[in-house]
């Protein structure tokens, strides 16, 4: 058959094929515009073909497809060659519709186009299932590609364009409300009414308890859908909300996808849609799980304090800085016994919150600055910078075990926890954090061998101290409530050392106990101080002199310690003034001695205590002068009257150059200023001499006369 015959079927059979068939067909001509449509386009378009004619082919264009889908089409035709391929057209009513489309251009003998045919089929349906599949296998690219939450506007887009919906939305669920976070449209112009951030939490609320996708047809007639008035103008006259939820059971939001008919959503579709909404439910949730994992990987999450992580890079750090500036450091590995018992008998409920108060009484032993860490169970981790000495970890272990001390209210029940601490030190113990983390484990276990709350030190030697320091505190309150029986005061006298004529004694207090016998005042001073014990032992030390004064009937000047926190204290400052307006104590008489370290902190206040004394009519001395490495300008703005160089410097004066200048300088800064001065501990005529020499006049020291009672003393 050739082209001729062809072409000489009748016109009307042409017509009625097709008229007759159930495929689009549209015939332009070659500048594309429409000549003649069929029945089946007016019947699924909704133009009819006096609107089509005339116009081009872009009337259906649905914007779905970008510029370079319409630019492959043409390269196609414009060369001559069919062109096959899926397209989203848009009706009349501004729905959609999906066709399998065929464009195959006519030509004329001479090769060139003539004109377009163009024959669809409407697949809305028949590729449903096909494109569900698609829009799922999309959606887990997407989300698997993004990384952060923002990947919701894709899927959104996705979801749009698949299900051939002109509106999708994300709403989200938080603390039980709906808040619209994304929204993906086509077309927003012309449905900005609908667009709009109107709030449809009430009829989501409604959607909520159903926990999967459900369609909601004639929207325009829903008076729990508050965009209704605008539903029919948008395209959007049903929706299917699709609740995005994680593991089956959290709902996190809602998708919802509108579309302009029932039919689009069948039970494949909403099945698919629901599948999607878990996979999102997922997906948001791992993302927040990873932004809460910074969070985890740092925090304990019963306590809220530092984990190991956090605690070990703050070691790591602490260490740099401890080998750089020379100082040490302690960490604390704090066990509670008997925690795994409550835990069984109470539950974990009441465990963690036995663990959270655990946590704040530690905190409460602390300074801010000291990091505390939970190691997990019931261990817990302390790092100790800037201290002065052991004894300064001694006592905040001390305070741990004191915090302890109460119990516990759990389910109304009382509980007593007792810890365990172990100590380990840098740079007595080891230099390396996992080492000292090690180590402080290990005397950990030490300290659980003692009998209750007890702490122990990774170093033996170490501990030796410790213990001892709290044997005394022990005996020590036994020795107050005493009244202090075991206690006296000894005299040392101060010299004049040329005419070998008494000058003054200093009160040293004396302490003997029936048991341990002689204990020396460098042995229980330091403790009775971070005890709190000084007070009542330095009152009695201003009674006993009173007395033994009183009834020598002597006239000598006495020098008295008074601890830098005494200093501060305002009750003992009261008590001092009670004693001197009751004539008790002879202010005239005494010395009141404070070192150095103590006069120079909170060295306004300081001043203004030390004029307040002398203006009881006490005379102050700076004691231990020359080892607070205090600047001179500071020291000589002391309201002082006195200087007692340390007992360091003397001992050196023969062996070393600096401690000689120290000693000159002190004494002339003393007579220029017109102070008393005197040298300490001088043991030897050779220390004596020098000081001779330079012009010092008053020496205390074994040399010129060891402490004794005052009745011993030829006086
Ligand atoms: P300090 O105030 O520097 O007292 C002088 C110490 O040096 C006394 O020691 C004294 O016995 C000792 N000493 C005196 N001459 C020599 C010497 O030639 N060679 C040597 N090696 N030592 C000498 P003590 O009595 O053992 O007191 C030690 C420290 O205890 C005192 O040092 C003082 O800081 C404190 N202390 C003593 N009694 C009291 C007190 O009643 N209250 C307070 N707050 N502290 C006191
Ligand atoms: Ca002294
Ligand atoms: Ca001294």
């Amino acid at each position: 058959m050739d082209h001729a015959e062809e072409l000489t079927v009748d016109p009307r059979l042409l017509q009625a094929v097709l008229d007759d068939t159930d495929d689009i067909v549209i015939i332009t001509d070659a500048e594309g515009i429409i000549r003649y449509v069929n029945r089946s386009f007016e019947r699924i378009t909704g133009f009819t073909a006096e609107e089509a004619q005339g116009r081009t082919p872009s009337l259906l264009r649905s914007r779905y497809h970008d510029s370079d889908y319409y630019k492959e089409l043409w390269q196609t035709i414009l060369q001559g060659k069919p062109y096959h391929g899926d397209v989203i057209n848009r009706k009349k009513d501004g729905t959609f519709y999906f066709e399998e489309k065929t464009i195959t251009p006519i030509l004329d003998s001479s090769g060139r186009v003539t004109h377009y045919v163009s024959t669809g089929r409407d697949v809305t349906w028949r590729r449903k299932a096909e494109r569900l599949l698609r829009m799922r296998f999309e959606i887990s690219e997407i989300l698997l590609r993004s990384s952060s939450i923002d990947g919701l506007m894709p899927v959104l887009h996705a979801i749009g364009r698949h299900m051939g919906a002109p509106v999708v939305e994300y709403w989200t669920r938080n603390a039980g409300r709906y808040e619209k976070t994304y929204s993906w449209t086509v077309g927003a112009g012309e449905r900005r009414s609908f667009v709009c951030s109107v709030n449809e939490g009430a009829f989501l609320a409604i959607v909520e308890h159903r926990r999967r996708s459900t369609l909601f047809t004639n929207l325009r007639n829903n008076p729990l859908f508050r965009r209704r008035f605008c539903s029919a103008e948008g395209g959007c006259e049903s929706l299917v909300a699709c609740p995005v939820m994680a593991s089956g059971r959290e709902l996190e939001g809602m998708i919802i996808v509108y579309g302009p008919a029932p039919e689009v959503a069948d039970e494949e579709a909403l099945a698919a849609l629901t599948e999607v909404g878990s996979q999102l439910g997922e997906y948001i949730r791992r993302k927040q799980a990873e932004e809460q994992l910074t969070d985890l990987a740092y925090y304990d999450t019963v306590t809220g304090l530092p984990n190991r992580n956090l605690f070990f890079d703050r070691l790591k750090t602490a260490l740099k800085h401890a080998k750089r500036d020379n100082t040490s450091l302690a960490v604390l590995f704090i066990d509670m016994d008997r925690f795994k018992l409550i835990n069984d008998t109470f539950g974990h409920r009441a465990g963690d919150q036995l663990l959270y108060e655990a946590a704040s009484r530690l905190r409460g032993c602390l300074r801010p600055e000291d990091t505390i860490s939970r190691l997990g169970g019931d261990e817990f981790l302390v790092l100790l910078e800037n201290f002065a000495n052991i004894s300064d970890i001694q006592f905040v272990c001390q305070r741990i075990v004191n915090a302890f001390a109460d119990p516990f209210i759990v389910e109304s029940h009382e509980i007593l926890l007792q810890v365990s601490i172990g100590i380990s030190c840098y740079p007595e113990d080891a230099e390396g954090p996992a080492e000292l983390l090690r180590q402080a484990d290990q005397a950990m276990y030490r300290a659980k061998q003692l009998e209750g709350s007890a702490f122990a030190m990774f170093n033996y030697e170490l501990d030796r101290e410790v213990v001892q320091a709290m044997e005394i505190q022990a005996m020590l309150q036994q020795e107050i409530q005493n009244h202090c029986a075991h206690m006296m005061v000894f005299y040392q006298p101060q010299v004049d050392p040329l005419t070998r004529q008494l000058k003054g004694l200093e009160a040293l207090l004396r302490w003997n106990d029936p048991e341990r016998g002689f204990i020396e005042p460098s042995l229980f001073i330091t403790p009775a101080e971070k005890a709190g014990m000084i007070q009542p032992l330095t009152e009695f030390v201003f009674d006993q002199v009173s007395n033994d004064l009183r009834h020598s009937g002597k006239d000598i000047e006495v020098s008295i310690n008074i601890s830098g926190k005494l200093l501060h204290n305002p009750s003992f400052l009261e008590f001092v003034r009670q004693r001197v307006d009751r004539r008790e104590v002879d202010a005239g008489k005494i010395v009141l001695e404070i070192t150095e370290t103590a006069a120079v902190q909170f060295f306004d206040e300081s001043c203004k205590k030390l004029q307040a004394l002398k203006q009881m009519g006490f005379r102050i001395a700076l004691d231990d002068f020359g080892t607070g490495h205090s600047s001179l300008n500071y020291l000589m703005q002391l309201p002082v009257d006195m200087i007692k160089i340390d007992r360091s410097f003397i001992s050196r004066i023969a062996e070393n150059r600096k401690s000689r200048e120290i000693v000159r300088l002190a004494l002339n800064i003393a007579s220029s200023l017109e102070l008393d001065v005197v040298a300490e501990g001088v043991e030897d005529e050779e220390q004596m001499a020098f000081l001779v020499e330079n012009g010092c006049r008053s020496v205390q020291g074994y040399l010129t006369g060891q402490p004794a009672p005052l009745t011993e003393l030829a006086v």
